[in-house]
Formats: structure tokens, C-alpha cells, sequence
């Protein structure tokens, strides 16, 4: 009998199936391509929210966390996945920069913004207001560690490219068993896929369709990322992401004409050099209603789990929460409550 079957392998299922492996558990994943969300992200690790200047929820442990785990996958894989890189927030005013030296003056965010502003960043790219200049920020490379650790799991014969039918799971006393295969518990982390979840669904999840270009451009040779109204993510080669959307009220998976036009006028207002659009992106972010995490346990089947609900932060929250949901499972070890799916319990019992 298998330790664990793990149901999607976006940030959160490579977490899970990551940590399963430092504890030498058996498991298989199930992985149908449904989703992108993980794919097409831009990867940013930031911890801090760059409208207000304050610091995104437990940004700092899960920085901590994170990066370690991401070097770690460098090793493993053989595959280079993490990019440190600076992000230069552009300032449309000196209330703006008041308001960066003031966020810098507290302890909690003073290790990440510098307080010597930046005039000039590139000869594209202008700033009446300077630019302020975030550190230990960068960039994962999730198209690679997505495609890395799936080539690694089919060598190891546990993955199976298949969707996963939830009419044909069953639930025993101290197991399950699909299609043959028996496992002492499953994991669902199929991000906004969960919607088709019967035994999760009840859970508050909100999707935001995302979307990113890519522009081409010889004569930009930006080397940092800037954050304006739009981000510029430098991606090698003359390239650059440049994005992303939020959309809550559309939710179908094709990249949009809104959305292009959208990035293309911001774009042309933030670089004054020629460059070309070569390809659009779109995914859905599994975000909630409070905007915290959801995982744990099922509220009646205590063979199934869930671990979902990382909005727009997916590269910094997945290994911090991994880790405390296996030491929940594995080592009875309380999960903090606020991400604890048990405070959306009275829907499950409503619904
Ligand atoms: C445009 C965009 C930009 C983003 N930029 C960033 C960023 O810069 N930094 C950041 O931290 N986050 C970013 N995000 C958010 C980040 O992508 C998410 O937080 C994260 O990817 C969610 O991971 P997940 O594994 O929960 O979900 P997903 O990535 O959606 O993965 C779920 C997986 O489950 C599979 N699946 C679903 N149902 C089934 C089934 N029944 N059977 C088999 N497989 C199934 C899917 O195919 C998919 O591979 C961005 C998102 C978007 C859309």
C-alpha cells in the first residue's frame, strides 16, 4: 500500500510530493495539465506588497523557507530555477516617497527597501519620482521546476499524466483506493481545478484569471525587474514577461484581446523603445475568500486532505505550509488556525 496519492502537481503539489520525500513515504501523483496557473506565473518572490509598502502575510518566515527549498530543487533536479533579481518600484509622486521612507523606517520591512532612492535605472525606462529598490527579491523559474520534477517523477514511475476521477475514489475505514491503487491518504492540490472537487468544493474559492506578454525588445536591456503599473520580469535572451492581470469575473483559461491591449497601452506608457509582442499567457489563481491558504483535513473523511488557496503568492507560501501540513498529518502538530480549512466547516455542514 502507498503512503499518499497526490492529486495535481502545480507549486503545491511539488511541495507536498517534495516533503513526502524527505520523509521516505510512498506516493503516486496525478497530473492532466487542466490547470496553468503554476506554468505560466510570473514566479516573483517578494515580500512585500508593492501598493501600500507593507509586508504580505508571514512574508518574512516564508522567505526563510523558500529559498532554501528552492536551492535545494536546484540541486536535486540539476536545473537552475532560482534568479535573485532587484525590483525597482517606480514612484508617481513624493507622497509615494514619503511613504516608502516612512514603510522602510519599521524594523519589520527595513531589511527589504533601501532608502537611497534610484534617479536612473535604464535609458528606456524614466521616473520623475525616482525608483525605490527592493532586496532579496527575485525570480523562480516555475516552467522549469514544474517540468524538471515531473520528468523526475516518471523516472521514478510516480506519476501518472492522467486526470483523476473523483467518482471512482473510495473511502475505507484507514485507507483509500482508486483504480487499483491503495494509499493510506490522498492530497488534492488542484488549485481552481478544485471546483470540480465534490469533496472540497464546499470550501470558498475564489479564481482570478491572471495573464502575462511577452515582448521582445533588442534595444531595452533591462537586467532588473520593474514594478510600475505593470511588472517587467527579465527573462534572458532580449526577452520579457510583462503582466499580469487580475480578473475575477471572467474565468475561461484562453488568453484575452482585453488583456493584451491592456498590457500593450501600460507597456507603451512605462518604455519608450521599440519592442514586439511574442507570445500571451493566461492562468487561474486559486485564491479565498480571506485570502490565506486552505488545507488540512476533510471535516468527515479523515483520509482526505486538501492544500489550495495560494492567490497571487503561490512560490513563497508552498513551502512553508507543505511542510506544516505533513507535520499535521504525519506528527499530529495543530495547524495555525488561520489557514486551517476547519474555519470553513459550517459550509461543509450547510452545504
Ligand atoms: C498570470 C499569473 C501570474 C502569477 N505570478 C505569480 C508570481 O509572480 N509569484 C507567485 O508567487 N505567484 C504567482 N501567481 C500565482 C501562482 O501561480 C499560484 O499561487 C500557484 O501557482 C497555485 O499553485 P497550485 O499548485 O495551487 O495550483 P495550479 O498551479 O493550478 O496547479 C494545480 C494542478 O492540478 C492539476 N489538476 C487539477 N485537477 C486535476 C485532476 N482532476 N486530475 C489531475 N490533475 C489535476 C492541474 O493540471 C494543475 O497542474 C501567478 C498566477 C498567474 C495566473
Amino acid at each position: 500500500m502507498l503512503d499518499y496519492i497526490i492529486v495535481g502537481l502545480g507549486l503545491s503539489g511539488i511541495a507536498i510530493s517534495q516533503r513526502l520525500e524527505e520523509r521516505n513515504k510512498k506516493f503516486v501523483v496525478f497530473e492532466d495539465n487542466s490547470q496553468k496557473s503554476s506554468l505560466v506565473a510570473g514566479g516573483l518572490f517578494n515580500p512585500v506588497i508593492l501598493k501600500r509598502f507593507t509586508l504580505a502575510w508571514n512574508a518574512n518566515k516564508q522567505v526563510e523557507i523558500a529559498l532554501p527549498f528552492y536551492r535545494e530543487m536546484e540541486t536535486k533536479l540539476q536545473a537552475k530555477i532560482v534568479y535573485p533579481l532587484e525590483i525597482y518600484r517606480k514612484f508617481f509622486s513624493a507622497e509615494e516617497q514619503n511613504n516608502w521612507f516612512e514603510a522602510a523606517d519599521k524594523p519589520i520591512l527595513a531589511e527589504y527597501l533601501d532608502t537611497k532612492l534610484v534617479k536612473e535605472i535604464n535609458p528606456n525606462i524614466s521616473s520623475e519620482f525616482s525608483f525605490g529598490r527592493v532586496r532579496q527579491t527575485g525570480v523562480i523559474d516555475t516552467d522549469v521546476l514544474i517540468k524538471e520534477y515531473r520528468n523526475y517523477l516518471k523516472n521514478k514511475d510516480e506519476i501518472q499524466f492522467k486526470s483523476f476521477g473523483y467518482n471512482a475514489l473510495q473511502i475505507n475505514n484507514d485507507s483509500v483506493s482508486y483504480n487499483g491503487i491503495s494509499a493510506r491518504q490522498i492530497i488534492f492540490c488542484e488549485g481552481f481545478g478544485m471546483l470540480h472537487n465534490p469533496f472540497f468544493n464546499y470550501l470558498p474559492l475564489r479564481g482570478n484569471k491572471g495573464e502575462y506578454i511577452t515582448i521582445y525588445s533588442e534595444e531595452l536591456r533591462l537586467k532588473e525587474i520593474v514594478k510600475s503599473s505593470v511588472f517587467i520580469i527579465p527573462l534572458g535572451n532580449d526577452l520579457y514577461k510583462v503582466g499580469a492581470t487580475y480578473n475575477s469575473r471572467e474565468l475561461d483559461p484562453q488568453p484575452s484581446e482585453t488583456a493584451r491591449e491592456d498590457l500593450e497601452n501600460k507597456i507603451k506608457k512605462l518604455v519608450t523603445c521599440k519592442f514586439e509582442i511574442v507570445d500571451q499567457s493566461a492562468g487561474i489563481r486559486p485564491a479565498s475568500k480571506d485570502r490565506k491558504p486552505m488545507l488540512g483535513r476533510h471535516p468527515e473523511y479523515k483520509n482526505l486532505y486538501c492544500c489550495n488557496g495560494f492567490g497571487s503568492r503561490g512560490v513563497l507560501i508552498s513551502p512553508m505550509v507543505s511542510e506544516q501540513l505533513i507535520n499535521f498529518i504525519e506528527n499530529d502538530i495543530q495547524l495555525p488556525q488561520e489557514i486551517d480549512l476547519q474555519r470553513f466547516n459550517k459550509k461543509h455542514y450547510e452545504a
